[in-house]
């Protein structure tokens, strides 16, 4: 029994036999043709691309209903390469020039064009490299004779486990119970489609198809990024009886979904979602969530090398105020840059992006950009309540120039005769040090605040968020991160003004009676979580926590403050 350690995307438990998949590109026959047979074996490469593509276009055809929207354009990528010229002529030509099997061609040539995605700092640049290979890897399996169908498809029920997978590969491996990924990337595209299926994956795992076995037993924890291989009977039985727990929480848990958010002492708390695709406006509702928190709109322009344009943006923001029925839909603007690049909106180079021009900082800088934003915000406001946030504010003159900009959308579409919402209300998102210690006067400018505790903690720490070598590190409930949380919330309600968090922070149930007890009424978090914090929101007493929590918040002392943290809800204590 040994265990492996990556990023869970969460989904829960899964414990089953494991299925390899072949890392293809590794492994090809390489052998020289004859040249009375380059014709034949040029054939063959088309007839992979052939098969492949027909294979890709029946996946689209049959998209699951559950599939996100985004699922099509992800695999539409995938169908573009294979009619690439850089690629398919440059592997044909390895066939012509050079005299080698078309296998062989295919693979060295993908080999070749994905170390030079590889080189890219960009990050979405170096997720085309992965593509390649994954279009590649398809190509060979067709030329193999094994269809570019996925191998394992049609095994029952096992956990794949993968050096990569590609997102049209996890579609078609549905009968996958779980998987196990050695690349990393909580943002890649199949980490979005996982969580967005909720099946339980665990990525960056690092050499978990060197070290596993077709056919060894696997618990695959995708809640703590844990994968562990040939447990013994004990711990098998252990992981049983939390898979058990974890679905009977579940089903118990549903029966919150329609109980207000009400805590022992009568305080009254809203639980929002968050969501990344407009589809998921549809399941926040179905998990009795009072709105949305947080649309992260930058999700419509990742993975695609264009702009979506004001009809396309002004749709998707639509579907979600109707899908919400009047409830609060919460529409980020772009929060391109460091962490979630943008193909068309390529960022000046810097030497850090994540201090560098990104957010509202890159909106501002491209104002057109911007306002073909702002318009589609504002026509989906007719439909519902739409409030706009802002990302990263750190200045008071970066929301003057927003509020101008809106008010020059909605001239723009005055004079274009087009309808609109008059009012909408304007936030901010609080996730900067400089914002959190400034929270009074932001306050004062703003209609609500939104404290982003990811970045917050990313920033005060001085941790990048998505550094494995630091991850240890990033600590939320480090008492400095925790006086500026609880200090932007004080000022929020000061000056009353509508204040949630939504950071990963407002979804994990440690932390509720910490945020009730700061004064928070408001917390957004994805839609998974909602029914798990409204169960801490019914036990907890407002009154006695903010008691608490007053003390703790005065403690230096990081290893205290946990020890009273973890004392909070102490039944004894009640
Ligand atoms: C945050 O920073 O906490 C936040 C909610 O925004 P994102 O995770 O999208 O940066
Ligand atoms: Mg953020």
């Amino acid at each position: 029994m040994f265990s492996l350690h990556g990023s869970g995307l969460g989904g829960g438990i899964a414990i089953g036999r494991a299925h390899r998949l072949a890392p293809q590109l590794l492994d090809v026959a390489h052998y020289r043709i004859e040249q009375h047979r380059v014709g034949a074996e040029l054939v063959r490469i088309d007839c992979a691309i052939v098969d492949s593509r027909q294979a890709l276009e029946t996946l689209t055809e049959n998209l699951p209903s559950s599939a996100p929207a985004e699922a099509r354009a992800l695999i539409d990528i995938h169908l573009m390469l294979l009619e690439d010229e850089l690629f398919v002529q440059g592997a044909r030509a390895i066939v012509t020039e050079q005299g080698w099997n078309a296998e062989w061609a295919v693979a060295t040539r993908a080999q070749e064009l994905a170390e030079q995605f590889d080189e890219f700092e960009d990050l979405y640049m170096r997720e085309r490299g992965r593509d390649v290979r994954q279009v590649a890897e398809r190509l060979l399996k067709s030329l193999s004779g094994t269809s570019a169908q996925v191998s394992g498809a049609g095994a029952e029920s096992p956990i794949f486990v993968a050096e990569d997978i590609s997102p049209a590969d996890l579609l078609a491996m549905r009968n996958g119970i779980g998987f196990a990924i050695d690349l990393g990337g909580t943002t890649s595209h199949a980490a979005i489609l996982a969580r967005s299926l909720q099946v339980p994956t665990v990525v960056g795992l690092g050499c978990a198809r060197e070290l596993i076995r077709d056919d060894d037993w696997v618990i695959l924890d995708a809640d703590a990024g844990v994968v562990i291989v040939a447990p013994d009977e004990e711990v098998l039985a252990q992981y049983r009886t939390l898979q058990a727990e974890g679905l009977l929480v579940k089903d118990k848990l549903k029966r919150l979904t329609n109980v207000p958010a009400v805590t022992v002492d009568g305080v009254g708390v809203e639980l929002l979602a968050n969501i990344e695709l407009p589809g998921e406006a549809e399941s926040a509702r179905e998990m009795g969530a009072d709105g949305v928190g947080l649309f992260r709109s930058e999700f419509l322009f990742m993975n695609r090398p264009d702009l979506p344009d004001e009809d396309e943006q002004f749709e998707a923001y639509r579907d979600v105020v109707v899908a919400m029925r009047g409830k609060p839909v919460t529409i980020r603007t772009l929060d391109a840059g460091a962490d979630k690049p943008i193909a068309a909106m390529k960022a000046i180079h810097s030497a850090n992006p994540a201090l560098g021009r990104r957010a509202i900082r890159l909106s501002l800088a491209e104002p057109e950009i911007f306002l073909v934003q702002l318009r589609a915000m504002l026509r989906a406001g007719r439909f519902g309540r739409v409030r706009i946030l802002l990302p990263m504010l750190a200045h008071g003159h970066e929301v003057d120039q927003s509020l101008r900009l809106i008010e020059q959308a909605r001239e723009q579409l005055r004079d274009r005769r087009v309808a609109f919402a008059e009012h909408v209300e304007v936030g901010g998102m609080i996730e900067i040090p400089a914002a959190a210690l400034s929270a009074d006067y932001f306050a004062g400018r703003l209609d609500f605040m939104a404290i982003g505790t990811n970045d917050l903690a990313q920033y005060t720490l001085a941790i990048d968020r998505d550094d494995y070598a630091v991850a240890a590190l990033y600590d939320p409930y480090h008492p400095a991160v925790l006086r500026l949380i609880a200090g932007t919330i004080r000022a929020a309600n000061k000056r009353r003004r509508q204040v949630s968090v939504c950071g990963e922070f407002a979804g994990e149930p440690e932390a509720t009676a910490l945020l009730l007890g700061m004064g928070l009424r408001q917390f957004s978090m994805h839609p998974a979580s909602l029914l798990r914090i409204k169960r801490e929101v019914l036990h907890a007493d407002a009154g006695k926590l903010a008691v608490r929590v007053a003390r703790l918040l005065r403690a230096d002392d990081p290893i205290r403050a946990r020890a009273m943290r973890e004392r909070l809800t102490d039944p004894e204590r009640q």
